[in-house]
């Protein structure tokens, strides 16, 4: 195949980069990406192939037409990877993932209390330590559970507040973001993590889920995110799919750590497990718990069901507004997730005219608790290039 002179040298940069991003790419994914022809992308093929930067394997000879297997393109150079950092109340889970999402390095650390900048800046120079047998990861991305808006920040802790009160947007001990920028060299991102649970769900599937709305409950509480063609809605603040802090008319004297009272954040996740023991009789950890429902023990199943009603009182009217293309709930378990799913969809059918419940597709979450890692690749990804 011939090389056209007039492609500019930057196409060719511009698909190597996506490639390396998007491993197992097609030519045809890749056209539509860089906004380019398919001819334009066949070129630049050729010769990133030619020059031993780029493979292409498939499609096998001799098959022709619709059926016709699409080749997929990767890098010859050493894969890239994404280094990742998910702070969840009382545990620091670092990662280390290929741009094609397999996981070169896990571990968990248990961090009593709120995390201090030094944990911070002690587990991101850890993790990079950790990658030397492999390509260095290009970018850190660190999923915390409060809003956060990557150009508008965390909001501001009240003044004279306790910072060893756990409160609204309150996890740190310091300002971990300028410090871990300056103590590792690279990059560092910054995404709430159910957003990014979010992402990594939806971005398994983009192309039939527009609008996703995911939504996480937990022994710790609630989240939420919401994907609009693929990317994270976070609203004008980082404050979009905040579900915790939606009003619900279960127990509006009860008031909850952002100042509003009847939150659904306060009818969930610690409040939730304290409600557990009293029926109990006893303290129970959500590992536990989920057991129980795994078992199908009636009590708890019903509670997890009640939660998935609660949960669909609450969003029926977002979920009219927004007409959303898919809800993926996860609940810890396939037995939890099931209950919750069928408490949501019972409930949904009451809350939303026929128009938007008879087309909303409820699934349960497929990647577990691969799905923040997932979606910190994602947010790299769409960092980095289209
Ligand atoms: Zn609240």
């Amino acid at each position: 195949m011939t090389t056209k002179a007039w492609i500019p040298a930057s196409t060719s940069a511009r698909l190597e980069q996506l490639v390396r991003v998007r491993p197992g790419i097609t030519r045809q994914e890749a056209a539509t990406r860089l906004g380019l022809s398919t001819s334009a992308v066949t070129t630049a093929v050729a010769r990133l192939v030619g020059s031993d930067r780029l493979v292409e394997t498939g499609p096998a000879e001799g098959t022709r037409g619709r059926g016709r297997p699409r080749g997929s393109l990767s890098v010859t150079s050493p894969a890239s990877t994404v280094g990742v950092l998910l702070y969840s109340y009382g545990v620091f889970e670092l990662a280390v993932l290929g741009y094609d999402g397999t996981t070169r390095a896990r571990q968990r650390r248990e961090v009593p209390g709120l995390l201090s900048v030094d944990d911070v800046v002690a587990a991101a120079r850890g993790l990079l330590a950790r990658s030397a047998g492999w390509q260095r990861p290009d970018l850190l991305v660190f999923g915390i559970p409060s809003p956060f808006h990557r150009d508008v920040g965390l909001p501001p802790r009240p003044p004279g507040s306790d910072t060893d009160r756990r409160s609204f947007a309150n996890v740190f001990t310091g300002d971990p973001f300028e410090a871990l920028a300056e103590a590792v060299d690279a990059e560092v991102l910054w995404e709430n993590d159910a957003n990014l649970a979010a992402l990594g769900e939806c971005s398994q599937q983009s192309e039939t889920e527009r609008c996703a709305l995911y939504v996480k409950v937990g022994g710790e509480g609630i989240g939420a995110g919401l994907c609009i063609d693929g990317r994270i809605m976070s609203g004008g603040h980082g404050l979009g799919a905040e579900i915790a802090h939606l009003r619900t008319d279960d127990d509006p004297q009860a008031i909850c750590s952002c100042g509003s009272r009847g939150c659904l954040d306060v009818s969930t996740g610690p409040r939730l497990m304290r409600q557990l023991a009293d029926a109990y009789d006893r303290e129970l950890t959500w590992a536990e718990w989920l057991v129980l429902v795994e078992t199908g023990a009636a009590g708890p199943v019903r509670v997890m069901q009640d939660v998935g009603r609660q949960i669909a009182r609450t969003i029926g009217n977002v979920c009219t507004f927004l007409d959303p293309s898919s809800i993926i709930l996860e609940a810890g378990s396939a037995a939890s997730t099931a209950a919750l799913a069928e408490g949501f969809a019972d409930q949904l059918g009451q809350q939303t005219p026929p128009f938007i419940h008879s087309v909303t597709q409820i699934r349960h979450g497929n990647l577990g608790d691969r799905a923040e890692l997932l979606g910190a690749v994602e947010v790299a990804r769409q960092h980095i290039g289209p």
